[in-house]
C-alpha cells in the first residue's frame, strides 16, 4: 500500500509499504477513506518532534472503515465506519479512568499515531486499543463531517470543557487556524453572550466573519478595545490562546478579566514567560494542552445533531498520490487553505 513516510528530518515521501496486520488482540485494521494534513505533522517534517520515529507514516486525523478486527476487541465489526482518535489511550490506567487519556501510561499512550508508530496518510491504518481509538460514525454523519472528530474538534471541545464558560460569558478566542475554530465552535455550545476571535491574520478573520456572522472578530491591536465595549468586568470571562506566540500568550492574560480561565491550547516553539508581579492580583486559573480526547462519541452526536459542522474548514482536497502538493499547499498558507482531505486514489 502507499504510505506517506517520515523519511529524515525534512523529508516526506510517499512509498511502498506492506498492508498493516493486527499486531495485538485489541488492534484493529482500518481502511482510511479520507485523512488530513495537520501542523503537528509540520512539525515532525522540521524536525521538531524530537520522539516522532523516522520510517514512521505520517497523519493522526483520519476517518475509515474496520478492515479487520484483534480478537479481543468487543464493540465493533468489520465495516463499521470510524473516526480514528489521535491519542492511543489504554481505558484502564488511573489516568485513563479519570478521563485524562493524554496522560494514559501505556508505552503509545498519548499522542503516537503518525509520531512513534505508523499513521494514516496511507491506505490502510493498524490502530491500537480499537475499543477506545475508534469510534463509530452515526448513519448520516458523512466522512467529511467526521473527518476533524479525532484531532483538531477533539481540541476544541477538550478546550471549550475545561474552561468553565457560563451562559451570558464573553469568549476570547486567540487564533482562527482550524482549532481556534473548532473551539469558538465549541464555545457556542455553553451559550456565552459574545465570542470574540482574535488572529493577526486579516484573511482568516474574514474567513470566520463570512461563515460565523455571529462571532465578533479583531485584530491583536483592537480586540482590548472591542472586549472593552462587549464586557461590563475589564476583560474576557474565558481565554482559550490556540495562536502559540509570544505576543498570543501575553494577550491570553492581559486581555482576561480578574478571575478569569485562561486556557492555553497551543503548542509554543519555546518557553514563555508568567510576568507574576504584573498580573499579582488578578487571581487567574491556567490551564495547559495537549488534549484528552475522549469525547468523540459526543462530538459525534452533535454533529449528527447539526450543532457541530466542521466541513467549512475542509477547503481542499487531494488524492493520496497527490499529498506531496497538498502538503506544500497547506504548508504556505496558498489558496486560503484551512484543511485538506486526503482521498484514496481509487474513488
Ligand atoms: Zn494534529
Ligand atoms: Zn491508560
Amino acid at each position: 500500500m502507499l504510505a506517506y513516510t517520515y523519511m529524515s528530518p525534512g523529508r516526506f515521501e510517499l512509498i511502498e509499504k506492506p498492508k498493516p496486520k493486527p499486531l495485538h488482540p485489541r488492534d484493529a485494521i482500518v481502511k482510511v477513506t479520507l485523512s488530513s494534513i495537520c501542523t503537528s505533522d509540520l512539525h515532525i517534517k522540521h524536525g521538531s518532534v524530537p520522539r516522532a520515529v523516522p520510517g514512521i507514516t505520517v497523519g493522526h486525523e483520519m476517518v475509515g472503515v474496520v478492515e479487520e478486527l484483534g480478537k479481543a476487541v468487543t464493540g465493533l465489526r468489520p465495516g463499521d465506519r470510524v473516526t480514528v482518535n489521535v491519542e492511543t489511550f489504554c481505558g484502564s490506567c488511573f489516568f485513563c479512568k479519570n478521563g485524562w487519556v493524554n496522560n494514559c501510561t501505556d508505552e503509545n499512550g498519548g499522542w503516537a499515531l503518525g509520531c512513534r508508530i505508523d499513521g494514516g496518510q496511507a491506505e490502510y491504518v493498524r490502530v491500537p486499543y480499537a475499543d477506545q481509538g475508534l469510534n463509530r460514525i452515526p448513519d448520516g454523519v458523512s466522512d467529511m463531517q467526521a473527518l476533524l472528530v479525532g484531532d483538531v474538534l477533539a481540541t476544541g471541545y477538550w478546550a471549550a470543557k475545561i474552561s468553565e464558560i457560563r451562559p451570558g460569558d464573553t469568549v476570547l478566542v486567540i487564533g482562527a487556524g482550524p482549532t481556534g475554530i473548532c473551539a469558538m465552535q465549541c464555545a457556542r455550545l455553553y451559550s456565552p453572550a459574545n465570542i470574540v476571535v482574535c488572529d493577526a491574520d486579516a484573511s482568516r478573520l474574514e474567513f470566520v466573519r463570512e461563515r460565523w456572522p455571529e462571532v465578533h472578530t479583531a485584530r491583536p491591536d483592537s480586540a482590548e478595545s472591542l472586549l472593552a465595549r462587549l464586557s461590563a468586568h475589564g476583560g474576557a470571562d474565558c481565554v482559550m490562546e490556540v495562536a502559540g506566540t509570544p505576543e498570543s500568550f501575553r494577550m491570553a492574560w492581559q486581555l482576561a478579566r480578574p478571575n478569569a480561565v485562561v486556557t492555553v491550547v497551543a503548542l509554543y516553539d519555546g518557553a514563555q514567560t508568567l510576568p507574576l508581579p504584573d498580573m499579582y492580583g488578578k487571581n487567574l486559573t491556567f490551564k495547559t494542552g495537549g488534549v484528552d480526547g475522549c469525547n468523540c462519541a459526543e462530538t459525534l452526536r452533535l454533529i449528527a445533531e447539526g450543532k457541530l459542522d466542521t466541513t467549512p474548514l475542509i477547503t481542499h482536497s487531494y488524492p493520496l498520490s497527490r499529498i506531496a502538493e497538498a502538503y506544500e499547499l497547506f504548508e504556505a498558507r496558498r489558496d486560503g487553505v484551512m484543511k485538506v482531505a486526503i482521498t484514496p486514489d481509487n474513488q
